[in-house]
């Protein structure tokens, strides 16, 4: 007798808006079969699009951009739902999008010419290099930005040739999900950006599904499995990981500016970001003036859910619970909060909290905290400031605030990050044309800038023979031509000039 039939229901993952708590709507958690067919429905419209030459593909994303441009305000709402980040900040990514389109399209064509490579003394030949796209690639990407973090991986990667397979965060799924509507909306081609919903395990199905690039942005945790998971099929991957960014502010730095930016680069999208400032050295001879200052700039910040906040909810319950355990472990070990501080229940929103009397073994110095918490510690001298600001296994960003621009250069100079500003903070994300990534923990690989779209392309070298030689003197069988030729080259290597040009005539004569 038959069995009953088994109908297994698809596993669905329930969004909360982070505002209110309000279910925003459940997305399918895609299988490993599932994710395979979206990458064959890529690769299927792949080559097309790659075929396409650069200047092609750029008229082509431009028309995303426009799309971008008249969808900024659905964009906008849907991010707000989904993150609960303040309306400014919410059109501020669709901005950030649109440039990035907007300046690929004006170097990607330039930069993907081919190019000509030197010969040297082996006249009869021509060489080329030349940027080819890699293929399919698959971008996984966390929470706290859902459009750019997206829209780098997506946008660089067509504009390598590419088509993309994109796994948005299991807790802001929505926003991604308008990237291929809006793709459409552009006339670009079905299937050449494919979204699978879902958690860690969609991620993992798509690191294991044979793409050709896998981008990463995320955890450092998570970012160590992806490594190793891509290791069994040697696909290679861009990691773009957390932070932990010291801003220096030295005893010559402009108070006002350095508070300012300092309570900007520390609390905005209320501290979820990978480029946060995390830890505030200021020189002893200026700390407690800082301190003021930072203190009242941060007192006029407005938290909540209201319409009109500076400071939003955090995203997700797990990164709530880890932020308030942060400041809970640093007050019971003797720091005091002199804003904010430990949050009431009721709601995800943490108000902006200054913390001082921190030391460095405390959780909230040693890990990412990714909330709107900044500890400051006085320091005595420039060397220390460098010393701990370095003293980190994270290597993301870092700020140096000073009145002479040449002293943050140099300072800048000496510290062991990807990025480095110089009397501002975060505000660089907003510049297309500059490269984006970190170093140790806070992974490898570089976003945006022409490096993004080189992350996102492979190099094809070309070598032609425009010569008549019926051989090349150097190939069997090897006789006296070849050595003296070897001589030769040896010869000019080694003078150069005139005198080598001569030096290596006498040797191919055999004289
Ligand atoms: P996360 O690492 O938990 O998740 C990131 C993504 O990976 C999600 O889509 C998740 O579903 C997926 N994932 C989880 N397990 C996976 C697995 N085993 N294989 C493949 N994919 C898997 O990170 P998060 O909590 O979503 O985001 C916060 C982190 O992201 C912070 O550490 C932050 O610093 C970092 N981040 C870094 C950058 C950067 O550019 N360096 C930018 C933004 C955020």
């Amino acid at each position: 007798m038959a069995g009953p039939v088994v109908v297994r229901e698809a596993p669905t993952f329930e969004v909360r808006a982070p505002a209110t708590g309000r279910t925003l709507g459940s997305v399918p958690v895609a299988d490993e079969a599932e994710v395979r067919a979206a990458v064959a429905a890529a690769r299927r419209v792949q080559p097309a699009w790659g075929g396409l030459s650069p200047r092609q593909r750029s008229v082509r994303m431009l028309e995303l951009a426009r799309v971008m441009e008249r969808r900024a305000d659905d964009l906008a709402a849907c991010l707000i739902a989904e993150t609960g980040k303040p309306r400014l900040e919410a059109l501020a990514s669709v901005v950030v999008g649109v440039d990035l389109i907007r300046h690929y399209a004006r170097v990607a064509p330039r930069h993907f010419r081919r190019r000509r490579v030197g010969t040297g003394w082996m006249v009869w030949k021509r060489a080329f290099a030349q940027r080819e796209p890699l293929g399919v690639i698959g971008a996984i990407t966390p929470w706290n930005y859902p459009l750019i973090l997206s829209m780098d991986a997506v946008v660089s990667g067509l504009f390598g040739g590419n088509a993309v397979v994109l796994k948005p965060s299991e807790f802001t799924p929505f926003t991604a999900l308008m990237i291929p509507a809006l793709c459409r909306e552009a006339g670009l081609p079905d299937d050449l950006v494919r979204v699978v919903t879902g958690d860690g395990s969609t991620g993992a199905a798509l690191v294991r599904a044979g793409v050709d690039k896998v981008s990463f942005t995320g955890s450092t945790a998570v970012g160590r499995l992806v490594m190793s998971a891509a290791a069994e099929s040697l696909t290679p991957v861009i990691l773009e990981l957390g932070g932990n960014d010291a801003a220096i502010i030295l005893e010559d730095a402009d108070l006002d500016r350095a508070a300012r930016g300092v309570a900007f680069g520390s609390f905005f999208n209320a501290g979820q970001t990978c480029i946060s400032v995390e830890r505030v050295y200021v020189l002893r001879a200026v700390a407690d003036a800082f301190l003021e200052k930072l203190v009242d700039v941060t007192r006029t910040l407005r938290a909540g859910v209201q319409e009109e906040r500076d400071v939003g909810p955090i995203i997700t319950e797990a990164q709530y619970v880890k932020v308030v355990e942060q400041i809970e472990e640093a007050l019971a070990r003797g720091a005091r909060a002199l804003t904010g501080g430990l949050p009431t229940a009721g709601s995800r929103v943490i108000q902006p909290t200054v913390l001082v009397g921190v030391d460095d073994s405390m959780r909230v110095m040693r890990e990412e905290t990714f909330g709107p918490v900044v500890p400051v510690i006085p320091v005595e001298s420039e060397d220390e400031a460098v010393a701990r600001a370095n003293d980190s296994s994270y290597g993301l960003c870092a700020s140096v605030w000073t009145r002479d621009r040449a002293r943050g250069m140099r300072v800048g100079g000496r510290l062991r990050v990807g990025v480095v500003s110089v009397n501002d903070c975060l505000s660089h994300y907003s510049i297309a044309g500059l490269p984006l990534g970190g170093i140790g923990d806070s992974g490898f690989g570089r976003r945006r800038g022409l490096e993004g779209l080189d992350e996102m392309t492979t190099v094809r070298s070309l070598f032609v023979d425009v010569g008549a030689l019926g051989r090349e003197p150097w190939w069997f069988p090897y006789d006296r031509a070849g050595e003296r030729l070897t001589r030769a080259v040896l010869a000019l290597r080694g003078r150069g000039g005139a005198a080598g040009l001569m030096s290596a005539a006498r040797r191919i004569l055999g004289r």
